[in-house]
């Protein structure tokens, strides 16, 4: 990646037909898919890495994409995003996404659940994939390079480019190894390793007819991703969604906070969110209780809905323990096992379902002595106690963690996008793709195939609308002659 030799203030000449801003899933399947088509493209990267959201998802592993109809993906997401993404989703299928890696020699597999994930290679054999497509296809890639500002110019947009992202901001001096768990830990880990390049191409001001914003949301800031895109886009003339927290832990008012908790993990279990004494939400999964709060799958799954209602209303969890098991169903297993064992303690038959460590506190909501043998236990008793396996309360809900999540919903409007084109309906020469945009979907591998399909319909857009303008220029001179 050669380094420009002057890095004025001065706007550079235009020497690219597409821009492309952001380095993650969306912009490098942008810029490939550009420079594919045969536009001069240039991608720019704020950090020295490029896709580090995919280095830390899927626990590292990356789940890729969802398997399946493409009709049943789209109904993993909520009715406007689906219809907004379906174009995308069929010009840029799971089916391409698999083959564009399994091409490159990535071995695939399909869990049980759709979710197709690298058999034995990992998240960066995924990254190195990518960035092969990019390399060979001629992209130039500025790393290291973070975009401050994007304004309308006469025939396009000018870029203002910042200082070097890493050096300038004590991102790199923030490398050191912490104790950590999770896609926290993997973070700290990738911004251990080797960069790919750390040769910032700022400050300068460059310009470009046709921009592709490629820059994000908001979650896991220390990536790179700090929603720099969106007050460009406000400043363009877009339109933004809230933004807010989606595939996210819960942290809880805990008082008093239980640390024997902290780390452990329910197995198969429905947690359930409640608004003003209604249901809002609920889902069936694996939990797991955090130092702050609950997080795990249901949790994740549920945390849009929260943070949703948490404006007007406070937000309670409760988790049922026993969900293979109606009310009535438990009460005739506790009247039957106190038939058969009438010595057994009460605490046994939950010690087997449930980790030990919760289960004196379980009794103690319950009102019940855990070492009340079962043959002892009085209807009143086990009634509560019932009442408490099935609505275990977890507490009232603090906060959802925006920072921690998987993705944040939210972002650009999604009517003043063009779904088949990725085209701003706003900016001429302005195209956007991925979590900039108002699309959050479930997890289980949707939202890097919305990242990658919306990716690749901008970059082509993009790319064509380029090469067009170029003929119709290049046929206008020669019918000038
Ligand atoms: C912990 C975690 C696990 C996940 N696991 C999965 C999973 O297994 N499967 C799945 O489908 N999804 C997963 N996701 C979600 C998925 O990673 C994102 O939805 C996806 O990466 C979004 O792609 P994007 O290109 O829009 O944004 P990003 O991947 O965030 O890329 C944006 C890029 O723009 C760059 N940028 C930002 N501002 C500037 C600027 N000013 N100048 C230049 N560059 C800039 C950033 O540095 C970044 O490289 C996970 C997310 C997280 C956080």
């Amino acid at each position: 990646m050669p380094k420009p030799s002057s890095s004025s203030s001065q706007p550079r000449s235009r020497n690219y037909d597409v821009v492309v801003i952001g380095g993650g899933a969306a912009g490098i399947i942008a810029a490939w898919r550009s420079a594919q088509l045969g536009a001069k493209t240039l991608l720019i990267e704020k950090t020295c890495r490029l896709g580090t959201k995919i280095l830390i998802s899927g626990g590292g592993k990356c789940n890729i994409a969802h398997a399946g109809p493409i009709e049943d993906i789209l109904k993993a997401f909520r009715p406007n995003e689906a219809r907004f993404i379906r174009p995308a989703v069929y010009r840029f299928p799971n089916v391409e996404i698999m083959r564009m890696f399994t091409d490159r020699g990535l071995r695939i597999y399909t869990r049980p659940d759709g979710r197709v994930f690298p058999v034995d290679q990992t998240a960066k054999d995924v990254v190195a994939i990518l960035k092969n497509y990019l390399f060979a296809t001629g992209v130039e890639v500025w790393m290291n390079t973070p975009v401050e500002e994007i304004a309308r110019a006469e025939n396009g947009f000018q870029i203002t480019l910042g200082e070097p992202f890493e050096s300038s901001k004590g991102y790199a001096q923030d490398r050191k190894p912490k104790v950590a768990f999770g896609a926290k830990a993997l973070l700290n880990e990738v911004r251990s390793n080797e960069v790919d390049d750390d040769r910032g191409h700022g400050p300068g001001v460059i310009q470009a007819e046709r921009v592709v914003l490629a820059t994000g949301g908001s979650s896991y800031p220390n990536s790179g991703t700090t929603g720099d895109g969106w007050p460009w886009a406000k400043q363009l003339g877009h339109t933004l969604e809230w933004i807010h927290a989606a595939l996210a832990p819960i942290y809880l008012e805990l008082d008093p906070f239980d640390p024997a908790r902290s780390g452990v993990a329910l197995r198969d279990v429905i947690v359930k969110a409640k608004a003003d004494k209604k249901e809002i939400a609920r889902w069936r999964n694996d939990m797991l209780f955090t130092h702050q709060g609950v997080s795990g799958p249901t949790i994740l799954g549920i945390s849009r809905l929260v943070a949703e209602a948490m404006p007007t209303s406070p937000v309670t969890l409760s988790v049922d323990l026993f969900p293979e098991l109606d009310q009535e169903k438990l009460i005739e297993r506790f009247v039957t096992d106190g038939k058969q064992s009438p010595k057994r303690q009460v605490a046994t038959p939950l010690e087997e379902r449930l980790p030990e460590s919760i289960v004196p506190s379980l009794c103690a909501d319950a009102g019940v002595d855990p070492a009340t043998a079962l043959g002892q236990l009085e209807k009143k008793a086990r009634n509560r106690l019932v009442e408490t396996l099935k609505n275990w309360p977890l507490g009232t809900v603090r906060t959802v963690s925006l920072e921690k999540g998987e993705v944040v919903a939210g972002g650009v409007k999604l009517d003043e996008v063009d779904p088949q084109t990725m085209r701003s309906l706003v900016q001429p020469g302005l195209y956007l793709c991925g979590e900039i945009l108002d699309v959050a979907g479930p997890v289980g591998g949707y939202n890097l195939q919305a990242a990658f399909a919306t990716g690749f319909v901008a970059g082509e857009t993009a790319a064509k609308d380029s090469l067009e303008a170029n003929e119709a220029l290049a046929g206008s001179i020669t019918g000038k002659r």
